[in-house]
């Protein structure tokens, strides 16, 4: 592998031990680590212009709205929408799904449909179940494969005239499988449903490109993303968040307000009631330089090539079981071994300066789905390296000898 594409240097976090091993951190599905570049700007930001937004006459106030914005620019950029008011700045995935589901309250009624599917985390299973029992509509989900994959049987099947709105995970954060989103956006639209896509796992790994895909709204959150925890956005086609009524109240989002009624500002404030994260909005813009500066077609194909590497060798291990077996998987991997429970072995990684994910990765109906009640799951991210994975294998192989 090529020197240039260890990127591992910018990412000081990296650099420590864990239990006096170098840490291996195979836990990007949970948060990835961040560059120098994106703590500098947080920290540049309340070391130079720490102001609030939007309201102040003064020119630190300019300078902190101007970062904001140019931030809400390059977030729009990555993922190639048409115009910086179809993003909307919110907590993160969970919260722009949130906002979606509440907002589109009025839509549902009666006899309609939201169409999920078994591998959804749950920030995207329990906002539609919340829209469903405000609205009287109905959730329903469309079986997953025992590959790890959307039954797309059981999905055309279940899509109907009743369907008002899909919501469906690109990358699927417990299995790594990357999912035919656009043809399934396609398959919406022609039933008149909206399309909603968690693109939690995706953005990280994949050049995402919300005008080809055509989807309605994209969910995403800047700390899986090099950014930092606290921000992430929603993309939503202008056309619809016109329409849609504001999610919450409070300054900022208002136009005009009396004792009586208010009118709402304009797009994208009409969703972003209160101060902002403002320093986050710093981190994420920052963030997103990061990733476009990138050699990114390099990267990923390393990336796969990891992922591929740790499959096989994990595969090699008498007792691993590998749980789903996608044929197009991004970065994530999901194992049992024999002999033990997932925590133990979590723990015994550990212990060997290996961090990955145990337990339902908030996807507790897929788990009921696949017959586990949890997995071990390795996570990687483009600064993984080959050592990585020979340090998660030799961590596997000697956690092993203690069951
Ligand atoms: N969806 C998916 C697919 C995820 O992986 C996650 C995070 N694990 C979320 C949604 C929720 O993201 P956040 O906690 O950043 O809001």
């Amino acid at each position: 592998m090529a020197n240039h594409l260890d990127i591992s240097g910018d990412f000081p976090l990296l650099a420590r031990t864990v239990n006096d091993a170098p840490l291996t951190y195979l836990d990007n599905a949970a948060t990835t680590q961040k560059p120098h570049a994106v703590i500098d700007a947080i920290r540049h930001y309340y070391e130079h212009y720490n102001a609030n937004v939007h309201r102040a006459a003064h020119r630190l106030a300019d300078e902190a709205t101007a970062a904001m914005e140019a931030a809400r620019t390059k977030v729009k950029d990555l993922l190639g929408a048409a115009d910086s008011r179809e993003i909307i700045f919110t907590r993160g995935t969970t919260e722009s799904i949130n906002l979606v589901a509440a907002s589109l309250t009025e839509r549902l009624k009666p006899g309609d449909e939201v169409l999920i599917t078994e591998m959804e985390h749950h920030s995207n299973i329990v906002p539609w179940q919340m829209l469903c029992q405000r609205s009287g509509a109905r959730l329903v989900a469309a079986r997953v494969t025992v590959h790890g994959e959307i039954d797309l049987d059981d999905f055309h099947a279940k899509l109907s005239q009743r369907t008002k709105l899909v919501a469906l995970a690109h990358v699927s954060n417990a299995l790594g499988t990357l999912n035919p989103v656009e043809a399934l956006i396609q398959a919406a639209h022609d039933r008149g449903a909206l399309a909603l896509i968690d693109g939690a796992q995706a953005v990280q790994h994949l050049d995402v490109d919300v005008r080809r895909l055509d989807c309605d709204f994209y969910a995403f959150s800047a700390h899986k993303t090099f950014g930092p925890t606290g921000i992430g956005a929603l993309y939503g086609k202008a056309a619809l968040l016109e329409e849609m009524p504001p999610y919450q109240g409070g300054g900022e989002m208002i136009e005009h307000v009396t004792i009586d009624t208010t009118t709402y500002n304009q797009l994208p404030y009409k969703f972003e009631a209160g101060t902002p994260n403002i320093a986050g909005a710093v981190g994420f813009g920052t963030a997103m330089d990061y990733l476009r500066q990138l050699p990114r077609p390099e990267l990923r194909r390393r990336e796969q090539a990891l992922l591929h590497l740790a499959l096989s060798r994990l595969k090699q291990i008498p007792g691993v079981r590998i749980i789903g077996d996608p044929q197009e998987r991004s970065s994530i991997i999901s194992f049992l071994i024999d002999g033990g429970h997932a925590h133990d072995f979590g723990t015994l990684l550990d212990q060997q300066g290996v961090a990955v994910r145990t337990g339902h990765h908030c996807a507790m109906p897929l788990m009921e789905r696949l017959g586990v009640s949890g997995t071990i799951r390795a996570s990687f991210a483009l600064y993984n390296s080959e050592a990585d994975v020979g340090r998660l294998i030799a961590g596997v192989e000697k956690a092993m000898e203690f069951v």
